[in-house]
């Protein structure tokens, strides 16, 4: 899983979480619409004229809107909608029980500051677009607050629920501003995140090749062979490592000095790339020296395409250096599965490169045939 993955499974799990506090913020609720029912009933007997009433509009009919609610912001965040999607959703659910609440018991000021809580909410998803509609929708929910609350409570006047209005949208205004200097912090605080996990992905990058060729350097060819090697004894599978070495290559360096030998190595290195990746890893060993490690191809088979990249090899043509002047040896060996070192397999392969050089180089060898 890479950075941007992490994080939004973070926010994921962060939705998750905020969705199963709703559901218990609407169980809390609808608690304590019975708690006020009954504290009512026990010491305010003139309040609760009619029972039924008062039980339709003020405990079933906002609890079964906040129900609603939940069901659609579950149905949106465990569904298969877009992130976006899903953290608006959960927003607007919270908003709208802010809006019965205001509703069904007065735009006071308790009830205009729980306006709030969906713009703090909202900071979680990192998103200034959000929280910026969030601000928008909370006042605009609480207006609409403002006047649905004298239909069912004529308790508060017109001046109060007014005065409370206002003192909720500075509220609101106030919490919004706070939370995006969060978000601005956030931002670049994930900046820095994301660059330091750029510069370790170039840096492991980096460790594992040479800079020269681009190709595995001389330490990953032993971590890949030894775990080659492990792998061999669990699955089946072949395991052959070819080791190449350029022929006379000082010569070429003499003769038209280093940069042009580095344009040779860097070319060979592309060539091997290009006949060998499909089958095998391909890495410079150092020097003018190459290797590959196939799990796919037999000695012979990988015999066979060593040959066709020498041939294409001593074809090769630089503005420097003429046709048919370029080859190597290579030597290759492939794991019988008995007991010996990782190294061991790479020894052994050298070992047959060794007699492609005292036969005369521009050859492949197999161990098999020594
Ligand atoms: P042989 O056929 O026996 O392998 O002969 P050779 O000349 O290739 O072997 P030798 O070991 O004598 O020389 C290898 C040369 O490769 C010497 C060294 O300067 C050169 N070499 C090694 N790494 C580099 C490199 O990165 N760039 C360049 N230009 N030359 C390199
Ligand atoms: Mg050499
Ligand atoms: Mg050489």
């Amino acid at each position: 899983m890479n950075v941007e993955e992490e994080y939004l499974s973070l926010q994921e799990q962060c939705r998750k979480k905020i969705l199963k506090s709703v559901y218990i913020m609407t169980g809390v609720l609808f608690g304590m619409e019975i708690l006020i029912y009954v504290l009512m009933k026990a010491f305010h007997t003139g309040m609760v004229e009619n029972d039924l009433n008062y039980i339709l509009f003020y405990i079933l009919t906002p609890s079964l809107i906040n129900v609603g609610c939940v069901l659609a912001a579950r149905f949106a965040v465990l569904g298969e909608c877009t992130v976006q999607r899903k953290s608006q959703a959960l927003i607007l659910c919270i908003l709208c029980i802010c809006l019965v609440t205001a509703t069904f018991h007065g735009l006071f000021l308790m009830t205009s500051c729980t306006f709030v809580i969906p713009i703090i909410v909202s900071i979680m998803f990192d998103s200034r677009r959000l929280t910026g509609g969030t601000t928008a929708l909370s006042v605009l929910f609480m207006l609409i607050g403002a006047c649905t609350a004298s239909l069912f409570d004529n308790t508060w006047s017109l001046k109060y629920r007014i005065l409370s209005g206002l003192v909720g949208a500075v509220l609101i205004v106030m919490t919004s501003t706070v939370c995006m200097s969060l978000l601005y912090l956030n931002e670049e605080k994930n900046a820095i995140i994301r660059k330091s996990c750029r510069m370790n992905e170039e840096m492991q990058h980096a460790l594992k090749r040479d800079a020269m060729t681009g190709l595995y350097n001389h330490t990953e060819f032993y971590k890949r062979l030894d775990q080659h090697y492990r792998e061999c004894h669990v699955q089946s599978g072949q395991l052959t490592v070819a080791v190449l070495d350029v022929d006379f290559f000082k010569r070429v360096n003499d003769a038209y000095g280093h940069e042009c030998g580095d344009a040779v190595l860097i070319r060979l290195a592309d060539v091997l790339m290009e006949y060998c990746q499909e089958y095998g890893e391909v890495f410079r060993y150092g020097g003018e020296e190459f290797a590959v490690i196939s799990r796919r191809l037999s000695e012979r088979q990988m015999a066979e395409r060593m040959d066709r990249v020498r041939k294409v090899v001593n074809e090769l043509k630089f503005d420097f250096m003429p046709e048919g002047q370029l080859s190597f040896s290579c030597g290759i060996y492939e794991y019988q599965g008995d007991k010996m070192l990782a190294q061991e397999i790479f020894s052994r392969a050298d070992r047959a490169l060794y007699r492609a050089k005292e036969q005369g180089r521009n050859k492949c060898v197999c161990h098999s045939d020594l």
